[in-house]
């Protein structure tokens, strides 16, 4: 008898187990399905689209519970008005000397330890370092940024974007655009094209600052084109990715370089304001800051943001 009921007690607990056991394989295969997928995504490569993603999903909230949910959005009207501050950098490098260096060339150079405080402010601050893509994202379908979204760019394709600034935005897992000037790539104190492919591998989006940063409104028909298909053409054939967005040389445009930016494919363009306000009527003039090696030149902008 007592055999007996110990047999049935030792059914009992494998059934027990059994039941266990079933629940933590199903567990276990549906975490195995998230991985896969944020996986999957981090595999597609450093497309637009994809760079948006992967900001996505460094968000805190976006992990796994809300891949399936397909939260419907309102495109913004043609002239809504949403406060997303870019902020512009060139030379990334030790300040040059007083003595031996103009005025601009100092206005135009962050320090790395200049840059690295103004990531840091960023990130203590509760801002979130997204890409230009969710701002168009933004235009498109009208999902929203997130709050306290700010975004980081380059112009010019200077050497040491690649050699400090790259490295800091990995550092503090942040994203950036880089808008390269091709024809000056390889060039002395230019980024090459080795490392322009190192960092539109590492997740930064590559962008174009046009062949030879003309003043592009001062071109003819023919030269414009030629500036704006071919620097995007040769960019994206060295990344092997598709090139979007345009920075215009000087900040430098008007309707007709509109309207060849538009037939050249690309799906944005950057100016230099000084506003914190964007549109999607203003989606081929987008507005930035431009950042200088004080602290300020970032904080100033972001009061009351
Ligand atoms: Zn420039």
């Amino acid at each position: 008898m007592n055999s007996m009921k110990n047999f049935i007690f030792a059914i009992f607990i494998l059934i027990i187990l059994a039941a266990i056991g079933a629940v933590i394989y199903n567990w276990s295969s549906l975490a195995g399905l998230w991985q896969g997928k944020e996986i999957l995504v981090g595999d597609i490569g450093a497309t637009p689209s994809t760079a948006l993603r992967q900001q996505k999903t460094s968000e805190p909230l976006s992990s796994g519970a809300t891949i399936e949910s397909t939260p419907s959005y309102q495109k913004p009207a043609e002239n809504a008005i949403i406060k997303f501050p870019i902020f512009n950098y060139h030379h990334i490098r030790p300040m040059p000397r007083m003595a031996s260096s103009t005025i601009s060339d100092r206005a135009f150079t962050v320090s790395p330890e200049g840059l690295e405080a103004h990531l840091r402010y960023f990130k203590d601050n509760g801002y979130q370092v997204v890409s230009v893509y969710n701002l168009l994202d933004y235009f498109d379908t009208g999902r929203p940024l997130p709050p306290k979204a700010v975004a980081i760019t380059f112009d010019d394709g200077y050497y040491g974007q690649y050699q400090w600034a790259y490295p800091l935005l990995k550092k503090y897992g942040m994203t950036a655009t880089f808008f390269i000037i091709v024809s000056n790539v390889g060039k002395p104190n230019v980024l090459t094209w080795a490392e322009i492919k190192a960092m539109s591998d590492g997740g930064m989006v590559i962008g174009s600052h046009a062949l030879s940063h003309p003043h592009l409104s001062a071109l003819d028909d023919e030269q414009l084109r030629k500036e704006l298909v071919d620097s995007k053409t040769i960019l994206e054939e060295k990344i092997g990715r598709r090139v979007n967005l345009l920075s215009y040389p000087a900040g430098d445009y008007d309707e007709r370089v509109i309207q060849f930016t538009k037939d050249a494919g690309y799906q944005a363009a950057m100016g230099v304001y000084k506003i914190i306000n964007q549109s999607p009527k203003y989606r081929y003039s987008i507005r930035r800051f431009h950042a200088d090696d004080w602290l300020e030149s970032v904080t100033e902008k972001l009061a009351g943001y």
